[in-house]
């Protein structure tokens, strides 16, 4: 696949006001493969995205999504938040995180598509070198109950809308999840879009095998995995996929949606448990090695000395940062604006449900920070986060077209509001207050503006940057 064709997989309209987005049509979700919603769940009209907005309360109209999308794909354009004011849509490129077109990312993404194509036809052939590998599967560290359901996967035993159709138990075989595929074994915990997502966001945090090696090669492409794989990575996998059957399950039988946070801390978690026993149980005297542990230690760390310095006279320093749980999609922003003295103008802390991404939660904080000081100082302003990416944003805006973009568009308007303002890229270090406020927003689910003072816990982190930038 080369040129255009290729140029077409990878381009991503940001939504904006909506007016020039198909619904059905165009590429306008960030999500794995087909970046489009699925088939509608009942005939559409619509046919724009700004059709499903609410111009007034420049939301979602989320009992329209209902209407018509697939549960996932309710919960990905929930994520999209709408711009604050009307702006164009715009289109961007998905395999950048800048959303700038590049050649070494577009040639990427031709060798991955080429892979999925080859990948497709070549396993195939050698379908009974496998057998050692049923050994390997059992041996796996995962309890026995998994190891069945990857045996039933691999039997074509799974009760999929496509073996209940060919049992002519219903009427078609196509997917309840997405709508647009026959509900295949490999379909329904490898290839639909809940699927591909809850694998996409757990390879943040495991090793797992390459996605090339994850296409149907025929019905023992699992098999021949597992024997390729390590035995921790291969067990990982089996559980996401397990996972993914126990959601598609839960939505198919009893109509209850686990989104996909949900999932992310369970197994998470369940892995941990799972190294615990192993590492602990009588299998390590079967001479077994013990699995490694795959998530480092979550290491509390102390507050580094800081070593902030105060602006100049007559300027003010805004201090940024954002605190964004992966797991349970909960964010907290933190500011705090100081003057030449380092005495506090004001410090803000603000809680969102659902900011999207790390780097989108960095971006509102720096938007929160520019909005707060245009309200409330007249001066010129310095702002510092510890964030590269959203700072190269702020200060080159044209060359960027991230998934942020239209946060980093308000962030500027506000800064347009003040007389002068410099972006700066700090260290954490540098940035503690910012820092603790973020978090403490995300943990007790709470925001304020205060004036003229901080929270208690943060006294001492702030005396802390006072001193070092008297001195
Ligand atoms: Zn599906």
């Amino acid at each position: 696949m080369f040129g255009l064709e290729l140029l077409k997989k990878g381009v991503i309209w940001r939504v904006g006001n909506g007016k020039q987005i198909k619904i059905w049509r165009h590429a306008w979700l960030p999500k794995p493969h087909s970046l489009r919603p699925g088939k509608s769940k009942r005939p559409c009209r619509l046919k724009w995205v700004h059709q499903l907005i609410d111009e007034e309360t420049r939301s979602w109209k989320e009992d329209l999504l209902r209407r018509f999308f697939h549960q996932f794909g309710v919960e990905e354009i929930m994520k999209l938040k709408i711009p604050g004011q009307e702006r164009e849509d715009m289109t961007a490129w998905y395999y950048e995180k800048t959303g700038m077109f590049t050649v070494r990312s577009a040639y990427h993404l031709g060798v991955k598509m080429k892979e999925l194509e080859e990948g497709q036809t070549s396993c195939s052939a050698n379908p009974d070198g496998a057998r050692p590998a049923w050994k390997k599967l059992w041996k796996l560290p995962v309890p026995h109950k998994v190891c069945i359901f990857a045996w039933k996967l691999i039997h074509g035993g799974l009760a999929t809308k496509y073996n209940k159709h060919k049992r002519k138990i219903v009427q078609d075989g196509v997917c309840d999840l997405c709508g647009s595929f026959v509900e295949s074994e490999h379909h329904a915990v490898v290839s639909c879009d809940h699927a591909a997502s809850l694998r996409e966001a757990m390879r943040k945090i495991w090793e797992l095998p390459s996605e090339a090696n994850l296409t149907f090669s025929g019905p023992e492409w699992l098999l021949l995995l597992i024997d390729r794989e390590k035995p921790e990575v291969a067990a990982r996998l089996l559980l996401i996929l397990w996972r993914a059957w126990f959601v598609r399950n839960e939505l198919t039988h009893g109509g209850r949606w686990i989104p996909m946070e949900r999932s992310i801390s369970f197994l998470s978690s369940y892995w941990d448990t799972l190294v615990n026993i192993k590492l602990g149980g009588p299998d390590d005297l079967n001479g077994k090695a013990p699995v490694q542990r795959s998530l480092p230690p979550t290491v509390r760390q102390a507050p580094a000395k800081c070593s902030w310095k105060a602006p100049e006279i007559g300027w003010i320093k805004i201090n940024v940062d954002g605190a964004f749980s992966e797991a349970s999609g909960e964010a907290g922003i933190g500011v705090i604006i100081r003057n030449h003295l380092g005495q506090v103008i004001l410090s803000a802390w603000k809680y969102i449900d659902g900011g999207g991404s790390a780097e989108k939660v960095e971006a509102l904080a720096c938007r929160e920070g520019l909005t707060l000081a245009a309200d409330w100082s007249p001066s010129p302003a310095i702002v510092e986060s510890d964030c590269a990416a959203v700072i190269k944003y702020l200060t080159s805006p044209e060359s960027q077209r991230s998934p942020s973009t239209f946060i980093i568009q308000e962030a500027l308007e506000e800064a347009g509001k003040l007389p002068a303002v410099k972006f700066r890229h700090e260290s954490r270090v540098q940035n503690g207050v910012a820092h603790e406020l973020a978090h403490m927003a995300k943990r007790l689910r709470h925001s304020a503006v205060w004036r003229e003072r901080v929270p208690d816990c943060v006294e001492q982190l702030y005396a802390q940057d006072v001193n070092s930038s008297i001195i």
